[in-house]
């Protein structure tokens, strides 16, 4: 497995860039949020980069139908944790879809749309980084997904 230390504003501007098509054509308004201090973790940092894809991805299908579609990335450093949460302005999860999303094959997409398997691997690669992944409904529409990791700056 690959170890290396990085910038989480850098991974998550890559993980941008991926979408940068399909934010323009869904006309999504991209909102960033993060300190200048570089926010380093370490680990296998490609698999940060596939759950970060994983809940961008998931946010712009939540927000196919939605009239003003915002996308808030935001990034901060909270006791040694740094913290990184993906927002949409989409429907929320359902109160009654909450406990499960996180459960491999659980999805509300259409069949051939969605395997249901997205948040359970993010979170298990979560959990591998020494981190975790979490969701709540924001007030007044839409998620926000949260991931967590140590901080944790270069040795020099
Ligand atoms: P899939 O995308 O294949 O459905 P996921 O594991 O990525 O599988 O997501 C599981 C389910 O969680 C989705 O089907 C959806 O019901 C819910 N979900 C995930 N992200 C969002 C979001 N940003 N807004 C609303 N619901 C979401
Ligand atoms: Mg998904």
């Amino acid at each position: 497995e690959r170890q290396e230390t990085i910038s989480v504003q850098a991974c998550i501007e890559y993980a941008l860039r991926l979408f940068q098509g399909r934010l323009r054509d869904g006309h999504v308004t991209v909102e960033q949020h993060w300190p200048k201090e570089t926010l380093w973790v370490t680990g296998d940092l490609v698999r940060l980069e596939q759950v970060l894809v994983n809940l961008i991805s998931n946010a712009l299908h939540a927000m196919q139908e939605t009239l003003e579609p915002r996308l808030i990335l935001s990034a901060a450093l909270n006791e040694k944790q740094v913290t990184i949460s993906i927002m949409d302005n989409g429907p929320g999860i359902g109160d009654q879809h909450l406990a499960q999303i996180f459960e491999p094959f659980f999805t509300t997409k259409a069949p051939g749309s969605g395997l249901g398997l997205g948040l359970s691997i993010s979170s298990r690669i979560m959990d591998d980084l020494g981190g975790k992944l979490q969701a709540v409904n924001r007030d007044p529409t839409g998620a926000c997904f949260i991931i967590s990791l140590p901080f944790a700056p270069p040795i020099h």
